[in-house]
């Protein structure tokens, strides 16, 4: 068995009273996902959060900026007869920029969802847990999920 590491976002824009929340389809095993990538996979050294910025700008078209960072999740699956333990850290990011059409080709979709949709559209059980406590953490007064 081995261990991975990535690093992603779960982000948000506010217009008006809506909020909107960044989902994506993996171009691959086509779930519903946050965008994430793996941790020093091309950047030696290159930290959670320098990771989460540049992977969601890849994987989505989308520039933004950490608020806050989320528990981690984990999840096990099997790459050529290999176990894999991942370990995810989630960052809660505001969305400050960008084309969400420009994104690379490990996402076949990218959308805005209203805040109310994405448990749902979420493939995993882990990162519908993950985006509960981001609600949670998430100072109700600020932004009204
Ligand atoms: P990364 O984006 O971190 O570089 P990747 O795109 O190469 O990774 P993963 O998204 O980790 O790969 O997918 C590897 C396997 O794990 C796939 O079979 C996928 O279905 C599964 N998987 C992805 N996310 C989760 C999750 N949150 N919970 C359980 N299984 C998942």
């Amino acid at each position: 068995m081995r261990f991975e590491f990535s690093a992603g976002g779960i982000i948000y824009k506010k217009e008006g009273n809506q909020i909107s929340v960044l989902l994506c389809q993996h171009a691959q095993h086509h779930g519903w996902v946050f965008p994430k990538g793996l941790i020093g996979d091309n950047i030696e050294g290159e930290s959670k959060e320098a990771t989460a910025i540049r992977e969601v700008k890849e994987e989505t078209g989308a520039q933004a900026k950490i608020i806050r960072p989320l528990p981690p999740i984990t999840y096990w699956y099997v790459w050529e007869k290999e176990k894999i333990k991942k370990t995810v850290y989630y960052f809660l990011m505001e969305y400050t920029g960008g084309d969400t059409t420009k994104h690379d080709t490990e996402m076949e979709d990218v959308e805005w969802l209203p805040a109310n949709e994405v448990e749902k559209r979420l493939t995993y059980k882990a990162d519908k847990k993950v985006w509960q406590q981001a609600i949670m953490l998430v100072n109700p007064k600020r932004f009204d999920f």
